[in-house]
């Protein structure tokens, strides 16, 4: 079910649950401020989810009230992830679910990194 992204962060779900060790990952990279780690459902050869170690229900509630160094960590290790995967030069895709209408259904805020194949148009006509 997909969420309303304007509601108060609710610490159960799975991502806060993944960050806590009480459910498992197949983590690629971890730092202070972030984890990435494997989708579980893989919409494309490499599916990583990347997200931030702090409470943010989605992309709008991370932006206006993260620090400048939650997001500056943030971005940093999107990209770093990206360089290790080897996707700079193939390309690859960046996606964030924020709210109802993009079906945002775990609502804590993660971008979605797609590539290992030629990914086609943006959205399904
Ligand atoms: P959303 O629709 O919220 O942007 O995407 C949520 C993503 O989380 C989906 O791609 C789904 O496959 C993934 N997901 C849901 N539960 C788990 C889980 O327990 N572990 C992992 N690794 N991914 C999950």
């Amino acid at each position: 079910m997909p969420i309303d992204a304007t509601l108060p962060y609710d610490d159960q779900n799975i991502f806060a649950k993944i960050l806590r060790g009480e459910i498992p990952n197949r983590t690629v990279y971890e730092d202070e401020w972030s984890l990435a780690f494997h989708d579980i459902n893989p919409q494309a050869p490499t599916h990583i989810l990347i997200i931030p170690k702090g409470a943010y229900v989605s992309w709008d509630d991370f932006s206006a009230n993260a620090s400048d160094a939650e997001i500056a960590g943030f971005t940093r290790a999107v990209g770093h992830v990206a360089r290790e995967m080897g996707l700079v030069e193939p390309g690859y895709r960046l996606l964030a679910n924020v709210g109802i209408d993009a079906h945002q259904e775990v609502p804590h805020l993660h971008v979605h990194l797609f590539g290992g194949k030629a990914l086609g148009p943006m959205l399904a006509r």
